[in-house]
Parts: structure tokens; sequence; C-alpha cells
């Protein structure tokens, strides 16, 4: 069984899925069959020319860590073929494309001599969460850490507040915005090295949030990786 089917098999990765949704979608797939979110030819939702391309995009990207994370890494920059699927995983209901993505955040993480005891998914608004039916960030983490053989923990971390959109903010307001936005359990962090994960890594604020929350409930060391990062 290759990677990805195996990912797509693992128990509860996709039960978060609105079952109206899904059924919706599948009766619009026998109208409109699916088309790859990567270049859009019609059949299939990923297909091995643009798992190709992905895999000729170079694994190395460098990202400066923000304090209080040990370090950050990212698996390329943002644009060309890994923006177009984080876009398909955001905005255009293809959760599927979150095994390319997870997989490849575990091929990252296999480059790097980080030693962590868990992998938690940055929490989205519950808004949001409605809108979309999945957390992006916890299906790249889920898929990741079966990869890697970590425990995914997503209950480990929680969003106490929505926050305000970030885009038209500068990085210290996105600082300000994000402070105290969100909580960790003791109980699970305690004592324990942790991988944060999440699509895109733009002025760390979010992570650096996630981490400070982990940190004062007894986490150790944080780390974290993204799919991508605006800059190189
Ligand atoms: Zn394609």
């Amino acid at each position: 069984m290759s990677d990805y089917q195996e990912a797509l098999a693992l128990p509860g990765l996709f039960a978060s899925y609105p079952l109206l949704r899904r059924w919706w979608k599948t009766g619009i797939n026998l109208v409109f069959p699916p088309r790859c979110a990567g270049c859009g030819r019609v059949d299939k939702i990923w297909c091995e020319r643009c798992q190709a391309e992905m895999d000729a995009i170079p694994l190395d990207t460098h990202v400066d860590p923000h304090p209080p994370m040990t370090a950050v890494a990212v698996t390329g920059i943002h644009n060309g073929l890994l923006q177009q699927v984080q876009w398909a995983l955001k905005y255009e209901y293809t959760p599927e494309v979150a095994i390319p993505l997870g997989l490849r955040l575990a091929e990252r993480f296999a480059m790097l001599n980080w030693t962590i005891d868990m992998v938690i998914p940055v929490p989205i608004h519950t808004l949001r969460l409605r809108e979309r039916g999945y957390n992006q960030a916890q299906l790249l983490g889920e898929v990741a850490a079966h990869k890697l053989a970590l425990p995914c923990v997503p209950a480990a971390l929680q969003r106490l507040r929505q926050t305000q959109s970030q885009v038209t903010l500068n990085a210290q307001e996105r600082l300000a915005n994000m402070q105290n936005a969100f909580e960790a359990d003791p109980q699970l962090v305690s004592g324990q090295r942790i991988l944060l994960i999440d699509d895109v890594y733009t002025t760390g604020a979010t992570l650096v949030a996630c981490a400070q929350a982990a940190l004062d409930a007894g986490a150790s060391a944080v780390y974290g990786l993204t799919v991508t990062s605006p800059r190189g």
C-alpha cells in the first residue's frame, strides 16, 4: 500500500467532515468529475505529475525561528504548486491533498535532528472550522505524525478566542492580535517536546503564541514545522 493510500485509510482522519457536505460533494462529483488540485486535470484530486513536480521542489528552505521556539522549518516557499495546493486544501474543500502535503512535512522533519514527543496542530477559529468542515493544520499534523510514528494530540491546544483576520496587520500587530489567544493543557504537554504543525509560516505570530501557551503549561521545548513560508 502506498503512503497515500495508507494515510487515506487512517481511522478518523477524515471523519470530521460534516456528512451532509460529503454527500453533497459526492453528488457534485457525479456531474462534474474531480479535478487535480495541482493542475486541474480531470479524474483525480491529486495526480502523479503534480506529485512528481512537488517532489522536485527543494525541501531545505531556511527560516529563522522566533523565540520562544527552539527551531522552525518549512518545506518550501509559498508560490507555484505548493501555494496552489494549499489554497485548494483551505478554500476548495479538498481535504485529501493534506496527504501529499503531510507526507512532505514528514520528509522535511526526517532531515532534521529534532527529538519530539508529540505533534500538535495549530487550532483554527471555530467559525472557520464550521465553514470549512475540517482544520487543515490538523489533517496535515495527523498525516505527518502517522508517517513519523509520533502521537498527534490536537486536544493539547485550544484557541481561546476568535482573533481578527491577520491579512491586513503588520508583524507587530499580528503578535499583539495573537497574544493569549491559545491555551495548552498542562496534563498533556508538561515535560513534552512539541512539534507545532501549521500550513503557512508568515510572521510567526501564530506559532509564537501557540509555543508560549505550551511553554506556560510546562512543555520543555517547542519546534515549528509548516508547509510553506512566503520568504526564502
Ligand atoms: Zn495534477
